[in-house]
């Protein structure tokens, strides 16, 4: 029985007996491959590509019956100087063919068609042999990997409840157009919003009543966040913030007030017809400049706000930066 003490076997499979056929054998293998395979010499030189480097370079404008052997890799990405990934890999391979055997670069990139979204994985990795020092070159085809990749990333940024942007997106996009205000010595407004009594509301309809209601909110929220960069997000439980870039606190305060009002005439959400919902809100607004941080406009929004609560609630206050 095999043990992990044992030392590894010589070969993983059974290659058929003899020279020509154990060749015959492996060319047909890396011939059967989906990903791009080419191998290039010490100079650069194309001294090998399989079919599916030749099927994509077809499908992709390539004019068939290009002659790929012996063109030069390495000078078709030197030569494509407005492209930083081009150039990342040319040094890489040139860093490979004058490093240790074994060493690889991988560069992952997008190459999108017409049709569709595609990105890419290149990986080249040096090969010695009695003929000298080569580098395999491999394109593999990571769509799907890369698509996943974006939808969980775009699940991680939304409240599930109610497709609101959360507390990470609205951190992320609050540092982006705090650094954008700044730069262009635009006003930057911030409500921090919370729901009054929600506790009760939820102790007397139910949990589920109270979800309902905030997702009812959230469509109110939304409705006040008219230009493309204005920011609805949902912090947590019961709070909520609006970012309006380029906005002056006195639209800001009317912006406020009209949202605190349509909250508190909404006819409740479904379970809570009857039930009075309203919302005590902290309202400050700033040029960004080097001397602020963002959090400190989040942090003064907070204190606006609870204010509004001491004051009774049901209100907009006007907070400091
Ligand atoms: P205040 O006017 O001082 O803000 O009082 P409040 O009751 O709104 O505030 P408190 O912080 O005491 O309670 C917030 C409540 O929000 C408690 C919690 O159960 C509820 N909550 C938080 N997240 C959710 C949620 O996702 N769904 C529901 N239904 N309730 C939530
Ligand atoms: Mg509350
Ligand atoms: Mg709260």
């Amino acid at each position: 029985m095999n043990t992990r003490s044992e030392p590894a076997s010589q070969t993983d499979c059974f290659l058929p007996p003899g020279l020509e056929a154990r060749c015959d054998f492996l060319a047909a293998l890396v011939e059967a491959l989906e990903e791009q395979v080419s191998v290039i010499d010490d100079r650069g030189t194309i001294i090998y590509v399989n079919e599916a480097w030749r099927r994509f370079g077809e499908e992709n404008g390539v004019p068939p019956n290009t002659q790929w052997l012996g063109q030069n890799y390495l000078n078709a990405c030197r030569q494509a100087k407005g492209d930083p990934i081009a150039q990342r890999v040319a040094n890489g391979i040139e860093r490979m063919l004058s490093a240790t055997p074994g060493s690889s670069v991988t560069v992952e990139y997008p190459c999108h068609s017409l049709q569709a979204q595609r990105w890419f994985l290149m990986r080249a990795t040096r090969m010695t042999t009695a003929q000298g020092c080569f580098v395999v070159v491999v394109h593999e085809n990571i769509t799907r990997r890369k698509q996943a990749e974006q939808r969980a990333a775009a699940l991680s940024m939304r409240d599930p409840l109610t497709g609101l942007a959360n507390r990470r997106a609205f951190n992320h996009d609050l540092s982006r157009i705090w650094l954008r205000c700044r730069r262009s010595h635009s006003p930057l407004s911030l409500l921090s919003i919370d729901i009054d009594y929600f506790k009760r509301l939820n102790d007397t309809f139910g949990h589920p009543a109270g979800d309902a209601c905030l997702k009812s909110i959230a469509r109110i929220l939304k409705r006040h966040a008219r230009r493309p960069e204005d920011l609805a997000a949902r912090i947590g439980g019961e709070e909520f913030a609006l970012l309006l870039p380029d906005t002056d606190i006195h639209i800001a305060h009317h912006i406020a007030e009209h949202l605190r009002q349509a909250i508190a005439l909404h006819s409740g959400a479904e379970g809570v017809p009857h039930a009075t919902i309203t919302a005590s809100i902290g309202l400050v607004g700033t040029i960004p400049t080097h001397t602020m941080q963002p959090d400190m406009l989040v942090a003064a929004a907070d204190v606006a706000l609870y204010s509004a609560k001491c004051g009774g609630r049901d209100r907009v206050m006007l907070g400091v930066a």
